[in-house]
């Protein structure tokens, strides 16, 4: 059994159920990939959209890709024929954009917003009370080529687990008052995007749905080759 298969299973079996795997390949060549394909993935997370797109047309078509990362209004184009669901939503203009290239595709994409719960001035997110107000605003239900699924956030990267555990457990919150608030009738919004390599057991005990994991699976990222 190769390490990405065995790391694979190590993370599978540690998910309860109802939380699903998002395998963070970025920076990973296509076979290690198919490695963690053949052992039955499906769900992977990119967050560049040229080497989604290059992954996307080499590989197979089952596989459903995750964007994760901080998306640019002007790079929607590429990748709304095909991302399964959008992790980072920050701006209302991003979901406007990726409503406008959804219709183009002919397509409806599911999407989460990225919520800013850490401790840190570098990750992008509405803030909960910028959350409230664009909810509150209304303007989105115009929108009728974006779902909106739910929240997604990424804690402080800090060894002080408590902390790291209150921001989830934070997050948590903002997800149910949001869900009864602006999604009562609306069952799709139910996923809670929260935990990687290093702080998914946290994650997973303050209530996500979707982990997601790359070096735990892949190994550490050699970011020179880019
Ligand atoms: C890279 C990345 C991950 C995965 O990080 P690991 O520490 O390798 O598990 C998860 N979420 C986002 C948004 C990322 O950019």
């Amino acid at each position: 059994m190769s390490s990405i298969t065995g790391n694979l299973k190590q993370v599978l079996d540690e998910l309860p159920r109802g939380v699903r795997l998002v395998a963070v390949s970025k920076f990973h060549p296509n076979e290690a990939i198919l490695e963690a394909y053949q052992a039955g993935q499906r769900i992977f997370g990119e967050s560049k959209v040229q080497e989604l797109s290059a992954k996307h047309d080499a590989l197979p078509k089952d596989i459903e890709w995750h964007f994760i990362g901080h998306l640019q209004t002007n790079k929607v184009k590429y990748i709304a024929p095909y991302v399964s669901l959008i992790h980072g939503i920050d701006s209302f203009r991003l979901l406007a954009e990726v409503d406008k290239q959804a219709a183009k595709a002919g397509r409806v994409i599911d999407c989460l917003l990225q919520i800013h719960i850490a401790q840190e001035e570098t990750k992008f997110g509405f803030t909960p009370d910028e959350c409230r107000q664009l909810l509150s605003g209304g303007e989105w239900r115009a929108l009728s080529h974006v779902r909106l699924c739910g929240l997604m956030g990424m804690a402080t990267n800090t060894d002080n687990m408590d902390q790291v555990q209150q921001e989830f457990n934070s997050l948590y919150d903002l997800f149910l008052e949001t869900r009864t608030t602006w999604f009562a009738d609306a069952p799709w919004f139910c996923e809670l995007s929260m935990g990687m390599s290093h702080d998914y057991h946290e994650a997973i005990r303050a209530g996500s749905t979707l982990v997601r994991v790359g070096s735990h699976i892949f190994g550490e990222r050699d970011y020179s080759a880019h």
